[in-house]
């Protein structure tokens, strides 16, 4: 019965219609009726608009985010109440979605951004009224739903949308992660999470899917008996009805679309302070909780830098492998990666980072992908900041240079003159995964440090301050905000350098100051690991970073078998179980041909990790050195990674 339903109120179906009313003209006329005349004028748009098809490429939908396919500059989202009805044996998503919005000018039309789902019906205060599903509008940025509706400006009203996700969505990139029980720790319930960022909350309701566009939500989620979901707000409630559990959140400050989350699966929660939680599935949670047992003190250190967490509570949820990244900031439901359970707490500043964005990006967010390094960049240095304070100077240190190196990594990869290697890329009309890279982090961490060597540690902190306090930001506008906050302390004469950091694309000019000793201890440390002169027990007493950062340094010797011999058998360090440590010695490995890179060690690996910061160098790696080996072993895990890293992955072994 749902099947059949799903076939009349597809798209499809609308479209094989539209072809049969156009046959079927003589006989229609005797049956004229509003609603066939309604199908008619349908008809009109849709065929006008087949036939612009190809002209819609380049047309400017907004001028605010050329990401976004919504009429942004007419109308605002300030409102979102979500429905979500989760059936994970079908994999698809009933939903139901409130949009109250506010027209800015007079307009007649609302058009929202969408992404392969099924559109059933919709209303304009209560009232049903046409639309038009677009698919494909733009192939990068995906479908458009317009809406004909006539408000004048200033006009509050709302549309509701009752819509579905599409099933068996394996090639397209879409924000819906569904895992089988065998891609869970637990292995005996699905499992379910989504990733909105950057242009994927399009595909799980029709919005305005743009940073620049913020509201609050309501969310309402379904999930049978004994699952459990959470989605990116406060709890408020949860009822049982039959065989089904329904949690209520409400997100009070307002987000934008790509910060709506949701999870789903057998998850448990463990308090960890007053305001801080951890969720997990039942046989992680308790090594979770260990990880991650010092979260209030990494937020009240945060706090002191910049000013009171405003969102009550801050829980974290570890997901399974396939989650690509190694932490998403929704807002009271952080998305981490399971390769952050180390054991010995040193990959916390992954956490700390996300915390961050609570300030920079999920309350001053960056109003489009174009200025992206508002959000990271930002967030980065204050987390290089806040690492010093909880760790110490030489962790601080350690953090800055492998972020250099992750940078360098980065820009060598694009090559210099590459438009993704500047802090204001071009992105138009292009998914913004493909500019995704370290160096919207690291390049606008440095420059952020650079402007703080200028004007003073003190003072460029509460300028920091000031650029939290703010509500969404462009690069125009944050430079205008230094340049008045400049003005307002009575300093002048210094070069901002903005051309040159912010604009032109390749490696910054001027280059991480690092004190000479510092450098030496590693560069020594890194000798006595080539000459196999240093003693195992001192080598395992390093921290992991400082560990990373000597093997980092070996990249500027000649790697020999007989140096891949003994980090293998002197140094173990294939058998690591922190994957920061492996995918570099991996890498070196797939490099020179070492045979133990290229088996079972490189398989398990790839089978185990779904982070694209480890799996996607180990992959360009193999597509440079051993692609058949490489695209066989993806062909083989593929099914096991978000579909971003999948698309991503591909287009290396497409070179
Ligand atoms: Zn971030």
């Amino acid at each position: 019965m749902q099947a059949l339903r799903q076939f009349y109120l597809s798209r499809y179906y609308k479209k094989s219609m539209y072809g049969l009313l156009g046959l079927g003209f003589v006989g229609a006329m005797l049956l004229i009726s509003t609603k066939i005349r309604r199908q008619q004028q349908k008809q009109k748009s849709l065929d006008h608009l087949q036939s612009n098809e190809l002209s819609t490429q380049g047309t400017i939908f907004n001028s605010l985010d050329k990401c976004s396919l919504s009429n942004l500059n007419q109308v605002r989202t300030l409102k979102t109440s979500i429905k979500l009805e989760i059936d994970f044996k079908q994999q698809i998503i009933q939903g139901r979605v409130i949009l109250t919005m506010k027209a800015i000018n007079d307009i007649v039309k609302v058009q929202l951004d969408a992404k392969m789902l099924n559109v059933l019906q919709v209303k304009v205060n209560n009232e049903d009224t046409t639309f038009n599903y677009r698919q494909q509008l733009v192939q990068e940025l995906g479908d458009q739903l317009e809406i004909t509706t006539q408000k004048q400006a200033n006009e509050e009203f709302q549309i509701e949308i009752i819509y579905q996700t599409q099933q068996n969505v394996h090639n397209g990139q879409v924000a819906l992660n569904w895992l089988q029980p065998s891609q869970t720790f637990g292995n005996k319930h699905p499992f379910l999470f989504t990733q909105s960022e950057a242009i994927y909350a399009r595909s799980l309701f029709p919005c305005q899917d743009s940073p620049s566009i913020k509201s609050t939500f309501d969310i309402e989620l379904t999930v049978p008996e004994p699952l459990k979901a959470y989605g990116s707000g406060i709890l408020v409630k949860e009822t049982k009805d039959g065989n089904n559990n329904t949690f209520y959140f409400n997100q009070p400050v307002a987000i934008p679309a790509y910060l709506f989350a949701i999870c789903a699966g057998d998850l448990e929660k463990k308090q960890i302070s007053d305001r801080t939680y951890v969720i997990a599935e039942p046989a992680l949670v308790n090594k979770c909780s260990q990880e991650f047992q010092d979260m209030e003190s990494y937020l009240q250190a945060i706090e002191n830098y910049l000013t009171p967490y405003k969102w009550s509570q801050y829980t974290v949820v570890v997901l399974p492998k396939a989650f690509p990244f190694g932490g998403m900031e929704n807002p009271n439901l952080t998305f981490l990666s399971p390769s952050l359970i180390v054991g010995d707490k040193s990959e916390t500043s992954v956490v700390i980072h996300e915390m961050i964005h609570s300030w920079s990006g999920n309350s001053m967010t960056c109003q489009n992908w174009e200025c992206f390094w508002l959000n990271e960049g930002i967030t980065t240095f204050i987390e290089n900041k806040i690492v010093g304070r909880i760790f110490g100077q030489n962790q601080q240190t350690l953090h800055g240079l492998l972020g250099d190196n992750s940078l360098k990594n980065s820009i060598n990869n694009y090559g210099p003159t590459h438009t993704y290697t500047s802090l204001s890329p071009k992105i138009d009309q292009q998914n913004p995964d493909d500019c995704f890279s370290a160096i919207p982090y690291q390049k606008g961490c440095q420059y952020l440090r650079f402007l703080e060597s200028l004007i003073g540690e003190n003072l460029f902190q509460q300028f920091i301050r000031l650029v939290v306090s703010q509500y969404t930001l462009n690069s125009d506008q944050f430079k205008a905000l230094l340049e008045k906050f400049l003005n307002e302390n009575n300093i002048s004469g210094i070069d901002i350098q903005w051309q040159s950091w912010i604009i032109d694309p390749g490696m910054p000019k001027n280059q991480l100051n690092i004190d000479q000793q510092f450098k030496d201890r590693y560069e020594t440390l890194a000798n006595n690991l080539y000459e196999s002169q240093l003693q195992l027990e001192d080598f395992q007493n390093l921290h992991s970073n400082e560990k990373c950062y000597i093997l980092d340094l070996l990249g500027n010797k000649q790697i020999t078998e007989k140096l891949m011999k003994d980090l293998e058998e002197e140094y173990q360090l294939f058998d690591s179980n922190n994957p920061e440590i492996l995918h570099r010695v991996l890498i070196y490995g797939i490099n020179c041909g070492y045979k133990v890179a290229l088996g079972d060690k490189l398989s398990q690996f790839l089978s185990m990790n779904g982070r694209m910061k480890f799996i996607n160098p180990v992959y360009r790696a193999l597509a440079q050195k051993q692609p058949e080996l490489g695209l066989r072993i993806f062909n083989m895990y593929k099914n096991s990674y978000h579909s971003i890293a999948v698309a991503q992955i591909q287009k290396m072994f497409q070179k």
